[in-house]
This record gives C-alpha cells, structure tokens and sequence, in this order.
C-alpha cells in the first residue's frame, strides 16, 4: 500500500512556517502568469533563502504565504514543484494535524 493525498483547499500548508523555494523557470512561470518581468516578480515576491543558495517566497507578518489570497493560490496554475507536491513527497509527520487533505491507500500490487 501507498498513500495520496486529496486536497481539500484548507490552505494549512501555505501558513506552514518554512521556506518555499523557488527555481529561475518557477519564478519565470508566476511572472508571465502574473504579467510581470521576471527582475520585478524577484523584487517584489522573493528574498534570498537563509542558506544564500537561492531565492524563496516571501511571507507575510503571520507566516502566510505571499501569494495566499484567503484559500486560493494567486499562483495556482503555476505554483512552485514544492506546493505542487505537498504532502505527497514531504516527510512531515505532523502535518496530518493541521493539513485536511483527504488520505487515499493505493494498493501498490495490483490487488
Ligand atoms: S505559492 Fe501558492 S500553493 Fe505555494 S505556498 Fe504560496 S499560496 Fe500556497
């Protein structure tokens, strides 16, 4: 068995406190979706990371993300592999007490 996660849009993991990374073709994706430049959208949504090995999103004061528009992603179409993937290839064992995605076993042999 194999578990999947079903989101249910309650928003928990982008007030998750942590880094959302973010690659040149991620950011050059959200700019042409929002119609921005690629130097501005750099300007205006990210910050160096703490380890200086590249860019994140930015947060607001309490944690959300900056792109968290009440339980929409301003960015949903091209969000980051990082949200795109959550909780699916995270390691995150506490993340069932706040995250409401709904959990799926997948039989892994056929059966
Ligand atoms: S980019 Fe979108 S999905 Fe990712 S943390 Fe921000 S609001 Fe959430």
């Amino acid at each position: 068995m194999t578990s999947q996660y079903e989101c249910q849009r309650c928003g928990a993991c982008c007030r998750w406190p942590g880094q959302v990374k973010v690659s040149d073709a991620e950011i050059a994706a959200m700019a042409a979706h929002l119609g921005v430049g690629d130097g501005e959208f750099i300007e205006r949504f990210t910050r160096l990371r703490p380890d200086r090995r590249g860019l994140m999103l930015l947060e607001k004061e309490d944690n959300e993300c900056i792109f968290l528009d009440g339980v929409d992603c301003r960015v949903q179409a091209v969000k980051p592999r990082q949200c795109r993937t959550f909780p699916d290839e995270w390691n995150l064992l506490e993340h069932e007490e706040k995250c409401q995605a709904q959990k799926w076993l997948i039989p892994t042999d056929g059966s």
